[in-house]
């Protein structure tokens, strides 16, 4: 598909639309636009635009449809597969400043909200009125926009399942500017096709999402960690099924061994508590009273000892051990990425029981490539998150080093009966993986769906498929 370069024509129309101080071009584009958090994929858009209302986005689609120039929208940029990066030149729009927390509906007990809006701010507002928006994405600048988009997961999964669970409406805009509401504030939807779901995760190829009607529950009355030390990987990965599979039902179970918190420590400048074990498991628990919580841990904790080889638990309850636990879990990424030059990832998601084999595997692979190769997991929901580190390769024997790895890592994981990714998307870094990994009729299947919502092919080109 050849696409149109945007031109003075184009500009005024948009200048029109959107206002002179929202369309940038050129030097005035920040470099942050040209690439994602990862800085994996890089290309700077032709112009920058800056959302400012619907009416506006209804108008720069028709228009681009028509033109066939690319739109590629953008949240906040903190995705790490390239999805918001414009590869095929065009607009980016920049959904940030359309930011405005719309209706708190405690009746239908929902949150309209535009796409901009930061996950740490719907949580801050709905915490206000006791209520809860349970998906807990590690990025909290993340938009909302954006996690709908790559139907973003994070920790409390276990429990309470991701973004997709948490939307019950969107309002979108489609390629040939036609505006359409999906789903709506009703708690149950078998009303055809759910086209709603498959905008969920779609990474701005079938359509933009102007507004999101979310699911809210009454907050649990507290939440308590507790970071559970084994003596090994495999100890702590047998461990983990049966700890999800326990009456006391955690709301997040994460994975990590003595290294990531090393890495942490040596980032943030500061030392956790008992850091000297082999491996851990971090697991959370809610309830909605305190008391029940109490008794839950209580039970947790002594099944974990008992019965899972646990050396010990150790209660992340005052605020000083809860900031310096997850401040430390938060910073994984950012603490890998400082360890070395330059970074890339797989999210691969496998059936839980399949970990402790992965790993092995993952380990070995780091030997034989010579590839430092750290990684850490939502364990209980199987996904993973597995770095290769540049150190001091020259760029081609990284490139080199870095096709041999995931190539294998992404062979094991499927015969392993795993996908591509589990909450990071496919954007443009990981789609010679879902190709390579999925059937044949699938991938025609996912075709049909994108030209039946985008025949031009202008939103988000070559990102997915
Ligand atoms: C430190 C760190 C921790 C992270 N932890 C997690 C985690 O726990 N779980 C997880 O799932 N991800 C995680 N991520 C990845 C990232 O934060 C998510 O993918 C997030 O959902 C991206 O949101 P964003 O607003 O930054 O979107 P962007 O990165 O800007 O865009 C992502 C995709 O969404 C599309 N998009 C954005 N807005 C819209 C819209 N309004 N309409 C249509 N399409 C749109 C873009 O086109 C693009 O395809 C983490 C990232 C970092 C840096």
């Amino acid at each position: 598909m050849t696409f149109s370069t945007v031109n003075r024509d184009d500009l005024k129309a948009f200048i029109e639309w959107f206002g002179g101080n929202n369309v940038l071009t050129g030097d005035t584009i920040d470099e942050e636009y040209a690439h994602d958090e990862l800085k994996t994929v890089h290309r700077r858009p032709d112009a920058l635009l800056k959302a400012t209302d619907e009416a506006a986005i209804r108008r720069l689609l028709a228009y681009a449809n028509e033109r066939g120039i690319p739109v590629t929208v953008r949240g906040s940029g903190t995705g790490l597969v390239g999805a918001c990066v414009p590869v095929e030149g065009g607009v980016v729009l920049d959904m940030t400043p359309m930011n405005k927390i719309l209706d708190l509906d405690k009746d239908n007990l929902t949150l309209d909200v535009e796409p901009g809006v930061l996950l740490l701010d719907i949580a801050e507002h709905v915490e206000k009125e006791g209520l809860f928006y349970a998906p807990d994405p590690g990025e909290k600048t993340a938009t909302i926009g954006g996690n709908i988009a790559t139907n973003a997961g994070g920790m409390r999964a276990v429990k309470y399942g991701v973004t997709r669970d948490w939307v019950l409406g969107l309002r979108v805009v489609l390629a040939d500017g036609t505006a359409m509401d999906l789903g709506g504030k009703v708690v149950k939807n078998s009303s055809g096709y759910s086209l709603k779901d498959l905008i969920v995760g779609s990474e701005g190829t079938l359509a933009v999402i102007v507004k999101a009607t979310l699911k809210l529950i009454p907050a649990p009355a507290k939440a308590i960690s507790l970071l559970m030390p084994f003596s090994s990987r495999e100890a702590a990965l047998v461990a983990a099924p049966k700890l999800i599979a326990h009456t006391t039902l955690p709301t997040a179970v994460e994975f990590m061994e003595q290294d990531m918190w090393k890495y942490s420590e040596s980032f943030l400048g500061k030392n956790i508590p008992h850091d000297e074990h082999a491996a851990y498991l971090l697991a959370t628990y809610d309830a909605t009273t305190e008391g029940a919580v109490d008794e839950i841990v209580e039970c947790a904790s002594a099944f974990a000892v008992d019965k899972l080889d646990a050396h010990d638990v150790y209660l992340i309850d005052t605020d000083d051990r809860k900031q310096s636990v997850w401040n430390a879990r938060g910073a994984f990424l950012e603490a890998v990425k400082a360890s070395t030059t330059e970074i890339d990832e797989c999210d691969v998601v496998l059936p839980r029981s399949q970990l402790p084999g992965y790993l092995s595997f993952i380990q070995d692979l780091s030997e034989s490539t010579d590839l430092r190769i750290p990684y850490f997991g939502h364990v209980g929901d199987g996904n993973l998150h597995i770095y290769l580190c540049r150190d001091d390769l020259d760029e081609a024997t990284w490139k080199e080093k870095t096709a041999i790895a995931f190539d294998a890592m992404y062979e094991e994981a499927a015969k392993c009966q795993g996908l591509v990714s589990g909450e990071h998307g496919i954007g443009y870094a990981k789609k010679t993986y879902l190709r390579r990994h999925s059937d044949a009729r699938q991938l025609e299947l996912m075709e049909a769906v994108k030209t039946a919502f985008d025949p031009k092919g202008i939103l988000n080109p070559k990102k997915i498929l």
